[in-house]
């Protein structure tokens, strides 16, 4: 059984914003037992590994996320942010454009993990989910720390009406 510890010192760390949801969670994550998925936690571990490298000397909210591409490879991201905040990356598109960067636009996104350093709840934001929408598939597993703790969907069920350019 694999147990990730997220960190439990992380009040110096953590955002205003999401301290709250962060005091509800356990610093204990028992990924294993809940979820059968051993790659999709092996995915989870690497966004973690991917959150140390966070640049967010703003908001001291470190993520990672992961993407297990249908080539095989995993490619991840972190979020850098900006002193001028709305330049700020999050970890999921960081990933995601790493990704292409790498593999070229053909890619395919078959599962999704999100991780951060700061107990909190952190499931993917709706710019990511957008962009996500571009690449990944449908039912691609997505790993996130919820409020009540890691919790997965599938891709179509947290962003289900993504805009698509279709013109006549
Ligand atoms: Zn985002």
């Amino acid at each position: 059984m694999a147990i990730f510890y997220f960190s439990s010192d992380s009040g110096r760390n953590r955002a205003p914003m999401y301290s709250q949801a962060a005091h509800a969670l356990t610093s204990i994550f028992m990924a294993a037992e809940s979820n059968p998925d051993a790659p999709l936690e092996a995915l989870l571990v690497q966004a973690r590994q991917a959150a140390e490298h966070s640049y967010s000397p703003y908001s001291k909210f470190r993520v990672g996320a992961a993407l297990r591409l249908t080539n095989g490879a995993v490619v991840t991201g972190t979020n850098v942010e900006n002193v001028s905040y709305g330049l700020t990356i999050c970890a999921e598109r960081s990933a995601l454009v790493a990704a292409v960067s790498q593999f070229g636009p053909q890619i395919r996104i078959e599962a999704v993990a999100v991780a951060n350093l700061n107990s909190a709840a952190s499931p993917p934001c709706g710019a990511c989910r957008q962009m996500l929408a571009e690449f990944v598939q449908p039912d691609a597993p997505v790993l996130f720390p919820a409020e009540d703790g890691p919790r997965t969907m599938p891709f179509s069920e947290i962003f289900p009406l993504a805009f698509e350019m279709k013109l006549k």
